[in-house]
């Protein structure tokens, strides 16, 4: 880390950005609880802080995707409940058990391996929690509807384990000119109610991702897992205003400054070639951060100076060029922001979704660890 905050190149993440979203979220879908998703670090922003964050605005569950990602929350002394969105492979079932993790579960090689795991390294006389995870269209992992049953009874027999959760997950809850989500509500309610007969034990019901607590009342039931809203980014790409607000920017410095006459060409390949003469300032990040290559080629901007800047040319592994024609007298060590503030101007992650033709989250997601993370606030 220490060489990597020589470079000028990091992401700042708003701590109270983080905390009043999960805050205005727990208030909107009260009285359904906050489970803040805080899978591939925290979507980009780090694991830990974020999950610190969200705990303090008001979430009272945390899920991840892999076994690692919780041990990593366990290790940094996070004790709420995490939950793990998939079934855990090889050795990753005895992990959970150690590092009391709520596994889900959908088949009965799952349930057998959940109990022995138990028996083995579970604690003295303590059941182990697990949930249940419905496929209920999204075709992606979970039990077909027809088996829940049959999973249900099967888990019931054993006293090492104890179900505390149902759940399906939405795979159109983003598009608004789809109601299929209404569809699978309506699957999912019907085998919930029939597996749930006979239950005696509290079983928390979720179904709702960002898109769905915000768009079905009827999908917030007990619990809500959200990710994308809490960081501040809308699941539906729409020219909606958001509701929440985004607590990353990424940042640099000018590296290096020159003038280039007219009919250059610029990085590898040539690929841009000046029609005039200009100032290409240099600014040390490229695709090894998590800047696409095309970033440029794309439409990719940055700010320098309170002004948007086209970058030119490809971005290279590790820096990136860009044309500073607006910008009066840029020097070493001008602040660059990629994504944020500077002046009146903002670059969102929505913009560079958009010029890139992916999506929020895929941006995010997308720096990686050799940027510091750095807390403000
Ligand atoms: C990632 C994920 C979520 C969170 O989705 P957002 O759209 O970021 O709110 C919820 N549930 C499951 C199963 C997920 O994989």
């Amino acid at each position: 880390m220490a060489k990597a905050h020589r470079r000028p190149a990091w992401i700042e993440v708003d701590r109270t950005v983080l905390e009043r979203n999960a805050l205005k979220m727990a208030n909107v879908v009260a009285p359904s609880v906050l489970c803040a998703v805080v899978k591939a670090d925290g979507y980009g922003h780090g694991a830990i802080e974020s999950a610190k964050a969200f705990v303090k605005g008001g979430a009272h569950w945390l899920a991840v995707a892999v076994v690692e990602e919780g041990i990593e929350l366990r290790r940094a002394g996070i004790d709420e409940p995490i939950l793990l969105l998939s079934e855990p492979l090889g050795g990753g079932m005895e992990e959970a058990v150690v590092h009391k993790l709520v596994p889900t579960i959908y088949t009965h090689e799952g349930i057998v391996q959940l109990v022995q795991a138990t028996k083995k390294l579970g604690s003295q006389g303590e059941s182990t929690q697990f949930h249940i995870k419905v496929d209920t269209g999204m075709h992606r992992v979970g039990c077909a509807p027809g088996q829940l049953v049959d999973l249900v009874e099967l888990a019931s027999q054993f006293r090492e384990i104890t179900l505390s959760g149902l759940w399906t997950h939405f795979a159109l809850a983003d598009d608004l000119s789809s109601d299929f989500s209404r569809a699978q509500i309506s699957q999912f309610d019907a085998v919930v109610d029939q597996a749930l007969t006979g239950v005696n034990q509290t079983v928390v019901v979720h179904m709702a991702n960002s898109a769905a607590a915000g768009r079905y009342e009827e999908a917030r039931r007990d619990m809500v897992r959200c990710g994308i809203s809490l960081y501040g980014y809308s699941p539906i790409d729409g020219p909606e205003e958001p509701t929440f607000e985004s607590a990353m920017a990424l940042k640099a410095r000018v590296s290096f400054v020159k003038e280039v006459p007219e009919n250059s060409g610029l990085s590898y390949g040539h690929q841009y070639v000046t029609e005039h003469q200009t100032t290409i300032a240099t600014v040390p990040i490229g695709y090894a951060d998590g800047v696409p290559r095309r970033y440029g080629s794309c439409g990719g901007h940055v700010l320098i100076g309170g002004k948007p800047c086209r970058v030119v040319g490809a971005v290279t592994m590790d820096q990136l060029l860009v044309d500073c024609g607006r910008v009066t007298k840029v020097q070493v060590g001008d602040e660059v922001v990629l994504l944020g503030s500077q002046g009146d101007e903002k670059i969102t992650a929505r913009d560079w979704a958009k010029w890139l033709s992916v999506i929020t989250y895929e941006v995010v997601c997308g720096f990686t660890g050799r940027l510091p993370r750095i807390w403000v606030n």
